[in-house]
């Protein structure tokens, strides 16, 4: 594995690990907070080169190939519980997106054509059910029917909790 593939700020946490100073060392929660971003930045190439990517990231550190990260296109990640489809969906400011059968096949009838809507507006999305059936959301460990609500950027590990009729899903982001 080349070094390259461990990305800027992780080679220079190396560096710096290994100072004569020892001052100048990381220490444990550097180090775990770098780890844990690399991960998110973690990448596989066609070639199979695993890699940190950052922002000067340009060639794959693999095969030299030229490779294009879109590090500002945020996603929705939706994932239908407990192990149905997930669907990416590119998350734009007040371009809506609308969640239910028309675009996610294989859901069942009670679920609506349109069933809900979710408007991204300066990084807050806006929910409103649409649907015949209802939509309910997951708020401190109890479910409330929604209608319209602001709710935060989900992520990863705090996902937004739904249920679109009978369909249980999550949605995160990137
Ligand atoms: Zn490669």
């Amino acid at each position: 594995m080349k070094a390259a593939a461990l990305g800027q700020e992780l080679i220079d946490l190396f560096d710096r690990g290994f100072s004569l100073d020892p001052l100048a060392r990381p220490g444990p929660d550097e180090w775990r907070r770098a780890l844990i971003r690399a991960l998110h930045n973690c990448w596989v190439h066609d070639c199979g080169q695993a890699f940190v990517a950052d922002k000067t990231t340009v060639n794959c550190p693999g095969c030299g190939a030229a490779i294009f990260i879109l590090q500002t296109v945020s996603q929705l990640k939706i994932q239908f519980l407990p192990a149905g489809p997930r669907y990416g969906v590119e998350l734009k400011d007040r371009v809506p997106i609308v969640l239910g059968r028309n675009n996610m096949p294989g859901l069942s009838p009670v679920v609506s054509g349109r069933h809900l809507e979710i408007l991204p507006s300066q990084g807050k999305p806006l929910l409103r059910h649409v649907g015949r059936n209802p939509t309910l959301i997951l708020q401190k460990g109890q479910w409330y029917q929604l209608k319209e609500a602001w709710v935060d950027m989900p992520t990863i590990a705090e996902p937004i909790q739904l249920r679109l009729a009978d369909h249980e899903l999550n949605i995160g982001s990137n």
